[in-house]
């Protein structure tokens, strides 16, 4: 065993220059590269920053690695195939980057971003039918725009608007294609036209609101009475029922978007993570026809998950990205392997900033300090010995610096060892012994960790991590990675059609586990290929094999996945390629040719699959990360993984955008480079919710008696009273400002949404913890007396601010209980304090009420506080009892009385009161104890009520006037723009409801994101 104590090579040399920050990088995937690469953008990064990569074996690129392959004429082979998707912004401008400080002479191979890619959209969609499988032909419209030019992403409400267009597009074609005349029909297109073409009107409003919901509602309808005029024929016509299936897949994904709210930049696509993205398209409209398409299998297969799943906020995120957000084109297909394409000009352009890669270093294990709260140590097995100190990666092929297939053995002083065993050194399972063991020492070796070995790898490498904290072994258990397998044929005559297509399309949901299909004839001309020589076309086909619960095997199963992978493309081939390639057949309605198969050995029959290139990729950092419903909230964040001197990076890290692709581990090695403190831009940046159970926060240590119960607050059996009284909005503004927008110092922004405030008087029956753990302490009556300010919550749009959604900001709470004031105070921040109530009731109908507590009429040195009137709610009259609202949203409408011009301001109000969206929000703070003028802790936080049961509500009798005697210590009438003393209500009402309080979320926190970008001046 060796251990370092000496610093390690590479360390300051001139005394006096400061030392850099070490970052020992884990792993050479695209996560880790990109991060590399934005820590060593700028010379004064560089100057900060001391990066060392660890990889074991001899490439980099992980899951997107591939080689050249010396004894096969240099040809490409893959990890799996790799398209890039037309939104890869943020990979597409690494890349970019990446390329021009390449700087390759022009004319040199690849020598741009552009000449290394192919714009690509022709797909074929699988389906099986009654009458066998069937091809489906899709081609997505191309411009001469290119990703990577660090513009940003389209916003959600453009990307919706897009949604909106096409569900237009795909309704008229639908229409035109089942003919008529039939009056249901038409009349139904009439009334789809009149529904979303206003919304695509020039300068129409955001779909935000009552108006999203309306449409939402309409169009969901008006779906289900298309499907069942419509049903008989499509369930006929093929043409018309795949009409169909796209209508009303992206009916009810629009359907389904605006009702949940995915539209401004704040979209919760989280609150999404436990439904499954079927169940939620269901539930949303979709029609099963619909979900068991070919269209919707594709994208499972896409992303690995057929029989696992995936959650519905990120698949969501995913297709709007994939559909609404390309440039140029949907996919990009490589003019070469990942490997030259990607990792090697990274590598290339790395190595000249500076970054040092140790190849054949295999980490082995991460040890926590004593206290467990910072990883100390890193164990690595070093796998081989470079005789001249640096191991050189890369070899020639046709001008492209590539990957070999095995490492360069001449460089390694083990090398002929390692050629006559023919190791594999990337294999987990390997068992060449580790020539050194070298453990890396915190403050002696690295100042950082940068872990981008995939999660797979984990419970391996880092079970040390996962023991000490409940967070991580809730991420290993939630998140879920599967195996996959990769087919490549190199063909003899060309490929010609594929599926329905001669464009050399890509052919999805196919027959597992090769599911997915391309013609990559492209790539014969890189791989050196001269006419005559053979090969005319090359066809690579992908799949998943098994689940994402499949364990990893203990022994290495490979060999043995790989006989069977050979059985099954066998069997493939035989019966089943024939009916996309059908080219390649002996006979029509046969199996393939066999001598189509390329082989320089000439063997025959299914021998020739001898000469092509199969692989199974098992090792648990290869697993495909799947984003598994439930899974998301159980992600650890580059920027928060709970251990000192630990980030993470990587496609299974908690982004934002946490899909199994490319572009979500560029963007997860931006967050961590961003974390280790480099300046990134990242496009289209999911605002991510903070790691929902903060676990390593220190345990809040309940005391008896003190009721400062858990979320969520759950009150039954409430009926509570609504007083409109009129404010002036100036002072509602300087309001907010005070308690809202000052503190968060241009974060947030909340704008008086009316000018009005409503006194609430909440009597409730019960009030208990909902949290399991605290809901056998009991229940208590609350009574809960507050001005309700109704306010706007800005948000960026494109032409400014605007309205994104409403919140409630409660200034004053009177509350009967120490309980609610404790709760109330510590969790979220309501300013409550403890009165008397008295209440006079008839039926529902209030008839007094008063608010006595501790006041301070006048402050002064000598003033003294006591009990005294705060509030007095008096009915003048008894007026007659009115009938109930029709409904929730009528409620202050159907009061006798005029409302005071007050209507144009409540009707959006009422209309999310009705949809149950109650927000409050909230400046929750905390005095320090040393500077009593300073918080220690300060935030803005929201939090919903949601009514879980509504008995009964109505208009409440009579005229009811509310006076105050504008204490010192309750400045109502100044702060909220009232009548000094007292005003009569503009309307009122009763609700017999019960409902809950939400855990809440902090929208600005004054020690965490002070920094970071604001929303206005501050
Ligand atoms: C078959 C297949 C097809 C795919 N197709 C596409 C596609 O078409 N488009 C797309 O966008 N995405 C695709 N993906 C997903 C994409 O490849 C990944 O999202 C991406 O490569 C993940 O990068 P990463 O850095 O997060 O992880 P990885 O690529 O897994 O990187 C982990 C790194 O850690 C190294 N490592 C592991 N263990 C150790 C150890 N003990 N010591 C040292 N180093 C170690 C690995 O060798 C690797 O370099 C595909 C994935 C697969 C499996």
């Amino acid at each position: 065993m060796f251990s370092f104590t000496d610093p390690p090579p590479g360390g300051p040399t001139i005394a006096s220059a400061p030392r850099r920050e070490r970052i020992a990088v884990l792993g050479g995937g695209m996560a880790s590269l990109t991060a590399a690469f934005a820590l060593t953008e700028t010379p004064a990064l560089r100057d900060r920053y001391e990066i060392t990569v660890y990889q074991d074996g001899w490439l980099l690129g992980g899951k997107g690695a591939s080689v050249r392959n010396r004894a096969m004429h240099g040809r490409i082979e893959e990890h799996g195939l790799h398209l890039w998707l037309g939104y890869y912004e943020n990979a597409f401008t690494l890349l970019r980057k990446c390329y021009e400080e390449l700087g390759r002479p022009a004319g040199a191979a690849m020598a741009t971003l552009r000449e290394a890619f192919l714009k690509h959209s022709a797909i074929v969609v699988e389906e099986k039918t009654p009458r066998g499988w069937e091809h489906w032909s899709v081609s997505f419209p191309q411009t001469d725009e290119w990703p990577g030019d660090g513009r940003p992403l389209p916003s959600f409400a453009e990307s919706l608007r897009g949604g909106v267009r096409q569900v237009l597009i795909y309704a008229r074609a639908f229409f035109g294609e089942l003919g008529g005349p039939r009056p249901e029909v038409d009349d139904a297109a009439a009334q789809l036209r009149g529904l979303l073409e206003p919304a695509l009107a020039p300068g129409a409003p955001l779909l935000l609101g009552a108006a999203a919901r309306a449409l939402a509602e309409g169009l969901r309808a008006l779906m289900a009475r298309l499907w069942t005029a419509a049903r008989p024929d499509v369930e006929l016509d093929p043409g018309l029922r795949r009409l169909w299936v796209v209508f009303n897949f992206l009916g009810a994904v629009l359907v389904g978007a605006l009702r949940d709210g995915l539209v401004g930049p704040d979209a919760d696509f989280e609150a999404l993570d436990d439904i499954e993205f079927c169940d939620w398209l269901r539930r949303h409209g979709a029609s099963e026809v619909t979900l068991s398409s070919g269209l919707v299998r594709a994208f499972y297969h896409l992303a690995f998950c057929d029989g696992d799943g995936a959650g519905a906020g990120l698949a969501l995120l995913g297709m709007m990205r994939m559909f609404t957000c390309y440039r140029g084109a949907v996919f990009y297909k490589m003019r070469a392997g990942m490997g030259e394409t990607v990792f090697s000009p990274l590598y290339e352009v790395l190595r000249r900033r500076g970054v040092r890669f140790e190849f054949f270093h295999r980490v082995r294990g991460l040890e926590l300090s004593a206290d467990r709260r910072a990883v100390e140590r890193v164990v690595i097995g070093r796998q081989a010995t470079p005789r001249s100190g640096e191991y050189r990666p890369l070899i020639d092929v046709g001008g492209l610096p590539c990957w070999p297939e095995a490492p360069l053995h001449d460089q390694l002083v083990e090398g002929e060892a390692l050629a006559r065993r023919a190791e594999n050194l990337a294999s987990f399972w390997s068992d060449w012994p580790d020539v050194e063991q070298r453990i890396l020492e915190r403050g002696a070796h690295f100042d950082h960790v940068l872990l981008g070995i995939s999660i797979g790898a984990l419970p391996s490498i880092a079970p040390e991590l996962i023991e000490a904290s409940p967070r991580w072994r809730r991420m290993i258990e939630h998140v879920k990675t599967v195996r996959t397998v990769s087919l490549q044929l190199w063909v003899n005559q060309p490929v010609g059609r594929l599926g329905t297509s001669a464009r050399a399309p890509v052919v999805g949901a196919y027959r597992m586990p090769l599911e997915t299909w391309a013609d990559m004839s492209h790539l014969a001309p890189v791989e050196g290929w001269r006419a005559g020589e053979g090969v005319q076309g090359i066809l690579y086909a992908c799949g998943q094999l098994g689940r994402g619960d499949d364990p990893v095997a203990a022994r290495d199963p490979r060999v043995d996945d790989l006989a069977a992978l050979e059985r099954t493309a066998v069997d493939f081939l035989e019966k089943d390629l024939g009916h996309i390639w059908p080219a390649g057949r002996a006979a029509p309605g046969g199996g393939l040719r066999w001598d189509t198969l390329f082989d320089p050995e000439g063997r025959a029959g299914a021998e020739r699959l001898r000469a092509q290139y199969l692989r199974v990729n098992a090792s648990p950092s290869d697993r495909y990360v799947l984003s598994v419903p439930g899974s998301q909230k159980h992600r650890i964040a580059p920027d928060d993984t709970g251990f000192e001197g630990l980030v993470v990076a990587g496609d299974w890290t908690r982004t934002g955008y946490d899909l199994g692709c490319i572009e979500a581990a560029t963007m997860s090695g931006l967050q961590a480079a961003r974390a280790l403190g480099a300046p990134v831009e990242i496009l289209g940046e999911v605002r991510r919710r903070r790691a929902a159970p903060r676990i390593e926060l220190p345990r809040y240590v309940d005391r008896p008696g003190e009721m400062a119960l858990r979320s969520p607050y759950v009150l039954e059996d409430v009926w509570m009273t609504a007083l409109v009284l009129r404010a002036e909005q100036r002072a509602l503004r300087a309001l907010l400002d005070r308690y809202l927008n000052v503190p968060a110092r241009g974060h947030v922004r909340y704008v008086p949404a009316a000018p009005f405030v409503v006194l609430a008087a909440a009597f409730a029956g019960r009030a208990f913890s909902g949290d399991p753990g605290h809901r056998r302490i009991g229940t208590m009556p609350e009574t809960d007396i507050a001005f309700w300010v109704p306010a706007w919550a800005l948000g960026r749009g494109r032409g400014g601010l605007i309205p994104e959604r409403l919140v409630w900001f409660l200034p004053h709470v009177f509350v009967s209980t120490g309980a609610a004031a404790a709760a109330g105070r510590e969790i979220y921040g309501f300013p409550k304090s403890v009165v008397d109530v008295e209440v006079r009731r008839t039926g529902y109908a209030l008839d007094r009420l008063s608010v006595v507590g501790e006041v301070i009429a006048r402050h002064a040195p000598d003033a003294r506080g006591g009990p005294g009137r705060i509030l007095e709610v008096t009915r003048r009259d008894a007026g007659p009892i009115p009938p109930r609202a029709r409904s929730i949203d009528r409620l202050f409408f159907d009061a006798p009385g005029p409302l005071g011009g007050l209507a144009p301001w409540l009707t959006p109000i009422s209309r999310r009161l009705a949809a149950n969206e109650v927000t409050l929000a909230f400046l929750k703070q905390f005095r320090d104890v040393e500077h009593t003028d300073r918080a220690c802790y300060q935030a803005i936080v929201e939090a919903k009520a949601k009514v879980r049961a509504l008995r009964g509500f109505g208009p409440l009798p009579g005229t009811l006037r509310v006076d105050w005697d504008d204490h010192d210590s309750h400045p109502f009438s100044a702060e909220l723009g009232l009548v000094p003393g007292g005003q009569e209500a503009l309307a009122a009402a009763w609700v017999d409801f019960d409902f809950v309080m939400e855990s809440g979320r902090e929208v600005f926190n004054a020690a965490r994101d002070g920094s970071s970008a604001r929303l206005t001046a501050p």
